[in-house]
């Protein structure tokens, strides 16, 4: 039986089927359980949208609590899976395909194959955009792959998983991220390195490892992943090593944005630059990497976090974040190395580089005290830019380190940052400035190009 109803404050879903014989309901390709005694589950953000369903159509409601799309979770807080009934078929669902460099992305009905060996399905419930997204999107200073589902920085659930994956069941709550972890190669296994030699971010990659071929298609022509995770789609595939399996009752609308940028700023600062308490700490780049690394600085204990941007508009909204003082290299006629040297007696005991730009990378560099001075580059470079500084300034022992990720092992390291959010030790919110339905997702672009805000949340079911 299929039923349609009206509908007031939440999306209409594509579907919705209804079998009174069995205990479970259908709703946009997804079962759900009818409530029983042992599966009364925690309110969540997503269960509005099923108990009103349920109001609609004069079923019992009161029981009812989903904590996600393919999951409930007992008052025990056991995670129960239900089988997708779409596992093994190809999704036909919306996607924001990148179609040529620098064009507004079009949402188009794309067909997303089922899950390979050692692939998983998610079912994307929210992404937001980070700079990277851009560069590739613009393809001026990046290699040019098109046409393209760009997206890497995502919440979602597993749907399906493919041959070999033991570790994720469908109904599993996710984080994908752009860099693996496969837990078999050097890197996996020594505690200094996150660059999996079978998984790590390759940007020119458009395809899967399993067999080079894409799960996305239009009428049959293949559209390109991008970095392994292409989020900006209702549906994506992504290598079971590059998805993070996380605390079920984390608010997918906030720790998405851990996904990306704010643990990559975050862990450049306490896993790599690790200032010790009462130092000093340049950041340059006051978007949400270089925040969430200022972030990092007043974790560590920081006593001087000094800003650096050349949109000045940015210093406000740092405020928040523990940055101490600012910096815009537009106010003064020298290097801002200079300027920074002498505020800071001789440099800066850490610097983190946020921006992307070689003359950021190079002042991040030339800034940092000798004798101790530490340097980390995070900005993903122009693909052409070479780093240029005299010999001397490494022979007066700085040290110049670069990293992907904030050195964290997505799979290992991810659950515990998402804690760090369930615990209060770490404020996602602050950096949460929009949210725009999917349909809308061009203006994300425009906000990140005009320099406005910092994380815009793209609610993918509207
Ligand atoms: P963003 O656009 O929100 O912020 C970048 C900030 O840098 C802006 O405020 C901009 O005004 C400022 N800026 C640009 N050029 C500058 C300069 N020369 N001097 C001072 N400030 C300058 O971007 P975001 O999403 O926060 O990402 C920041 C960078 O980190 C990007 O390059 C992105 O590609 C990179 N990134 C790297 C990793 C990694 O794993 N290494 C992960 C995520 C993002
Ligand atoms: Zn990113």
């Amino acid at each position: 039986m299929e039923l349609s109803y009206q509908a007031n404050h939440f999306p209409i879903p594509s579907s919705l089927f209804i079998n009174p014989n069995k205990n479970f309901f259908v709703l946009d390709h997804v079962k759900y359980k009818y409530p029983t005694k042992s599966n009364v589950l925690h309110h969540h953000s997503t269960s509005r949208n099923t108990s009103s369903i349920f109001r609609q159509n004069k079923l019992s409601s009161s029981a009812l609590y989903t904590s996600s799309h393919n999951s409930v979770i007992s008052e025990e807080g056991n995670q129960e899976n239900i089988m997708s009934n779409t596992a093994g078929q190809v999704i036909r669902c919306k996607a924001a395909v990148a179609w040529e460099a620098g064009k507004p992305l079009v949402i188009e009905e794309v067909e997303v194959a089922p899950p390979q060996k050692m692939e998983v399905r998610l079912k994307i419930l929210y992404t937001s955009l980070c700079h990277t997204d851009i560069y590739f999107w613009e393809a001026k200073g990046q290699n040019s792959v098109f046409p393209r589902i760009l997206g890497h920085e995502a919440a979602g659930i597993v749907e399906s998983v493919g041959e070999g994956v033991t570790e994720l069941a469908p109904g599993d709550h996710v984080l994908p991220v752009f860099t693996g972890e496969c837990k078999n190669c050097a890197h996996c296994k020594s505690e200094e390195s996150n660059m999996c030699s079978l998984l790590r971010i390759n940007t020119d990659r458009g395809v899967m490892i399993h067999d080079e071929k894409s799960r996305f298609s239009i009428n049959g022509k293949p559209i390109y992943h991008f970095v392994g995770t292409s989020t900006f789609s209702e549906y994506t595939v992504v290598h079971v090593g590059c998805v993070a399996k996380i605390n079920p009752l984390a608010p997918l609308d906030k720790v998405c944005v851990l996904s990306c940028g704010i643990s990559t700023g975050l862990g450049a600062t306490l896993n790599v630059a690790k200032p010790t308490k009462g130092s000093s700490v340049a950041v340059f780049g006051l978007g949400a990497v270089g925040l969430a690394a200022a972030e990092g600085a007043r974790i560590a204990g920081a006593s001087r976090i000094i800003g650096i941007d050349l949109n000045a508009s940015r210093f406000e909204l740092a405020k928040k974040f523990g940055v101490t003082e600012f910096v815009n290299p537009k106010d003064y006629s020298k290097p801002v190395q200079e300027v920074i040297a002498e505020m800071t007696d001789g440099g800066v005991d850490r610097s983190v580089e946020c921006t992307g730009h070689i003359d950021a990378m190079i002042s991040a560099f030339e800034c940092v005290h000798d004798g101790w001075g530490v340097a980390v580059l995070v900005g993903v470079p122009h693909k052409e830019a070479v780093f240029k500084t005299h010999p001397m300034n490494l022979l007066n022992e700085r040290t110049l380190k670069g990293t992907f990720f904030g050195n964290y092992k997505p799979r290992s390291d991810l659950p515990s940052v998402v804690e760090k959010y369930m615990n209060k030790e770490l404020e996602l919110e602050k950096f949460i400035t929009h949210q725009l339905p999917f349909s809308e997702i061009n203006k994300a672009f425009d906000l990140m190009l005009k320099g406005e805000g910092l994380r815009c949340i793209i609610h993918m079911d509207h």
